[in-house]
Order: structure tokens, then sequence, then C-alpha cells
């Protein structure tokens, strides 16, 4: 008696998230799940797909990205699908939706996520998890919880230690979004609005996490001369409360930090000897947040993503607005806040051995309402497909899908996703492995990747022909 399936995915090199080779094999999914890999040439189903110049890989996971409001606002989540990511990563950098107060004043890097503030709604995590519920994404999510909008959300003024009443209620509301779903907790340090938050505050905050497999996120403190000095405070916060840390997009920023890499990598590898480490990266060579003249001066150079009061100036270098100003590039910095940038100030040889170092997972930290976004938003996945695994030889195709699917679901802990085989849901993304790479460029940043054939999410199509399906089959995802 024959099974009966609702999609085969015929012939396909199947490149299953795990590292290993490739196989030639039909992938059968009833459902929500995989239900067959192997030889389906006698069986049907209502939907059938002929893979044989394709890889069948299961769908991206994308492990760090600011995704919280296009979730809802956005929920076609095309700039991902796109891409073949079927699974976003919330909450990092300090800064997440839920656990959020009434903003009154826009406050970077707050402002990423909504510089109008209207979306800053959900007072408690369990407010975000039922807007998701009652309006799904295309995409699965699993959510952390930022320390600095838990800092908004607690305290009247940013720009000092928390008081043992502030800590408290903190560690209080983080409890809770745990207990209702949240997979962690990130820290942004590096930002104002939580840079005087010292060590001890950020291992309170985040001691409901300890006995959990909940993780610390970090967008470190430093990442140019005392880079390692922020990797210590990091890994200190994990011992302290033995759980898992994350170092967010790790790079060595600024001229004088070029080269470093192997030095964070050599303290990474120690480290992960005596505890739960991970770290993930983006593919370029310039970073993207809000408009910061700190950043700026270490960088070759500035583009203007967004400004609240020039939104004209979008897509211009600092240098062209400052000349349609009428002012010094230190004037028009201030002049154009509230503003997004784009900062070239990394090393190419930094990124490829920071991507190619076997821990490190993919993660885009796409903007996704920055008016010009850095080309990360639609391109991160078939650029480390297309760009640093095939054409560069950085790495074979399979381990390049293991750092965006099977290394990150164990990182998360996200069960039976980035792989697969049979039993894992039916998160799968088929690609064309000799033409996939991005399309989106700094200077024509909303594009498509090309090579993406079709993408599903639990077992439904969110991606085919180059076109989003309207299908919203997206699941909060938990530890
Ligand atoms: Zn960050």
């Amino acid at each position: 008696m024959s099974e009966t399936f609702d999609i085969i995915i015929r012939n396909a090199a199947v490149i299953d998230g795990t590292g290993a080779p490739r196989v030639r094999a039909d992938v059968g999914t009833r459902a929500d799940r995989i239900v067959r890999i192997g030889d389906l040439a006698a069986e049907r189903a209502g939907r059938e797909i002929d893979a044989s110049a394709l890889v069948a890989a299961p769908g991206f996971i994308d492990a760090h990205t600011h995704d919280d409001r296009m979730l809802l606002s956005d929920p076609a989540m095309a700039p991902k699908v796109s891409q073949g990511v079927t699974t976003v990563i919330t909450g990092n950098c300090g800064i997440s939706l839920a656990c959020s107060p009434a903003l009154s004043a826009s406050i970077p890097p707050l402002d990423l996520l909504d510089s109008d503030g209207e979306w800053f709604r959900y007072p408690r995590f369990e407010a975000y998890r039922d807007a998701l519920a009652a309006a799904p994404a295309a995409t699965n999510a699993a959510c952390l919880i930022g320390h600095t909008t838990l800092r908004a959300a607690t305290m009247a003024r940013l720009d000092r230690p928390a008081s043992a009443r502030e800590t408290a209620r903190m560690r209080a509301l983080a409890g809770q979004a745990l207990a209702a779903g949240a997979i962690g907790i990130s820290s942004g340090t590096a930002y104002a609005p939580a840079a005087a938050a010292t060590t001890q505050e950020l291992i309170e905050v985040c001691r409901p996490l300890a006995g959990t497999r909940g993780l610390y996120v970090t967008h470190m403190r430093n990442e140019d001369e005392r880079v390692l000095e922020a990797m210590d405070e990091t890994f200190a916060i994990g011992r302290a409360l033995g759980v898992a840390v994350v170092i967010s997009h790790h790079k060595c920023v600024g001229k004088a930090n070029h080269g470093r890499s192997g030095e964070t990598l050599a303290l990474i590898e120690r480290t992960r000897a005596q505890q739960d480490l991970g770290l993930d990266c983006y593919p370029y060579t310039a970073s993207s947040t809000v408009m910061q003249s700190g950043r700026a001066g270490q960088a070759t150079q500035v583009l203007v993503t967004w400004s609240k009061p020039h939104p004209e100036l979008s897509g211009k270098t600092l240098a062209e607005a400052a000349r349609a100003l009428g002012v010094s590039e230190a004037q028009a910095i201030e002049r154009l806040k509230p503003a997004g940038a784009i900062y070239f100030l990394m090393d190419e040889a930094d990124v490829r051995r920071i991507l190619a170092y076997p821990q490190t997972m993919i993660g885009s930290d796409g903007l996704p309402h920055d008016a010009r976004p850095h080309p990360r938003l639609w391109g991160t996945f078939p650029r480390v497909l297309g760009h640093y695994a095939r054409d560069l030889g950085l790495f074979p195709l399979e381990t390049a899908v293991h750092k965006m699917t099977g290394l990150t679901a164990a990182r998360f802990g996200l069960q039976d996703r980035g792989v697969l085989r049979e039993g894992a849901y039916a998160d799968v993304t088929l690609f064309d492995p000799l033409t996939v790479l991005d399309a989106a460029s700094f200077d024509d940043p909303v594009q498509p990747a090309h090579g993406i054939h079709s993408v599903f999410v639990n077992g439904e199509a969110v991606w085919v022909h180059g076109q989003a399906t309207g299908a919203r089959p997206g699941r909060l995802l938990h530890a």
C-alpha cells in the first residue's frame, strides 16, 4: 500500500544541513513534516517538483535579525523568503519589540525597529506572542528579549547603571518572557542606552536563564581596540550563569584592528573548551546601524540609509549629504539624526576568516525598515552560497548550508528544524547551485536574489518562481 504525500520533490541533490555530502534522492512531505527521503518513483503527490537541477536544503535560519516588526507589519517576509530563509531569530542587539515601553521619543537604536514608535506596544512578551499567533507571518520566528528594551521599559534615565529595584524589575520581566516562550536575552552595551550597564547588571537581568536552555546573545560592548576585553566580559556572563553565549555579528572594526580576527578566533577556540559558545557573521565588509559619529570616524565611507528630518538624503554618502546641507560632515551627522547609516570599516580577510571558522553561523543583521537598507537584508544567504562557497571556494556548499541550518538550529535549540530527515518539519529551500547569488548591492539594495527556486515553511510554499505566495504558515518556535 502506498503512502500519501502532499509534495514530492524529485531527484534533488539533497544537502541535509548536517554538513554531510549531498545525496541524490526524492523528498516527500505530508502536512507539516518530511515523511520520506529516498526513492519515491512509484509514488504520486498533489504537487510534484522536478528538482534534478536543484539542491534541496533545509530552510535557512537567519541567526541574527531585527525582524520583530516585519513579522507583523510585512508578514510575507519577502526579503527573507526570497533568500530561502524559513526561520528568523529576532530581538537581537538588546532591542526587541516584546517587553517594550510606549516610547514618546525616538531612542536610538530602538528606533531601528520603528522610528515613529507606533509599534512599541507590547509591554509583555505574551502580548507580542499573541499578536503573532493571531496574524502569523510567512516564516517561523524564535524570539530573544532585549536588555536595552527592558531598560527603556524600567528606567527613567538610561545613562547610569540600574538600581537594585530596577534590576529586579527587569529580571522579573525577562523571567516572564522566558516562561512565555522567549528563547533568550540579548544585550547591546555598545549603544548609549545600555552602555552604563555594569557586568553585574547584565548577570542579574539574565539570571532567569540559569538552569534553562535559554541563551545570552550579545552585540558586545566593543568591537575595535577593546574587543578582547569585551569578549572576556561576554564569557564571564555566560560562566556566571552557566548558560550558552552567542557573540553577534563578530567583526574587527577600524583600520587599526584589521587582521585581528586571528586573535579573536583563537580566543573563541580556547574558551570553547571551557564553556558553551557560538557566534554569527554577515558576509560584507560594511556594517549598518543608527547614525553615530564614533562609527563614522572609523569608516572609510558612510552611506545614509534613512533620516527622519532629511528623507531625501537616503542613499547619499555622508560627504554628499554634508554638501547638500552646506555643513561639515560632523554637523551633517547631527542634522540627519534620527538616522541610520552604512559604515565601510572591516577588512575582507577578516570577514572570510570569521565566515570560515567552523562554529560561525550566518546571520543577516538586515534592517527591514531602512529606506535604503544595507544589501545584507536581501542578499546575505545567496551571497554565502554563491559568492563565498561556489565562486571563491571558501568552503564546500555543504558547509555553507550547515552554517545556515543545522548548526544554527542546534545552537538555538530549535527541535526538528535545520535538517532534512524523515520526521523533521518540512522547512525546505530548493535552489540552483549554479546560479544562486545575491543581487542586492549598495547601489541597488532592494533586489531579490538569483537562483532561489522555491521555499516551503511547515510544508506550505511561501516563495515560488520569484514571487511570495501569500501563505503565512510561520510559527513561534520555542527552544
Ligand atoms: Zn548589533
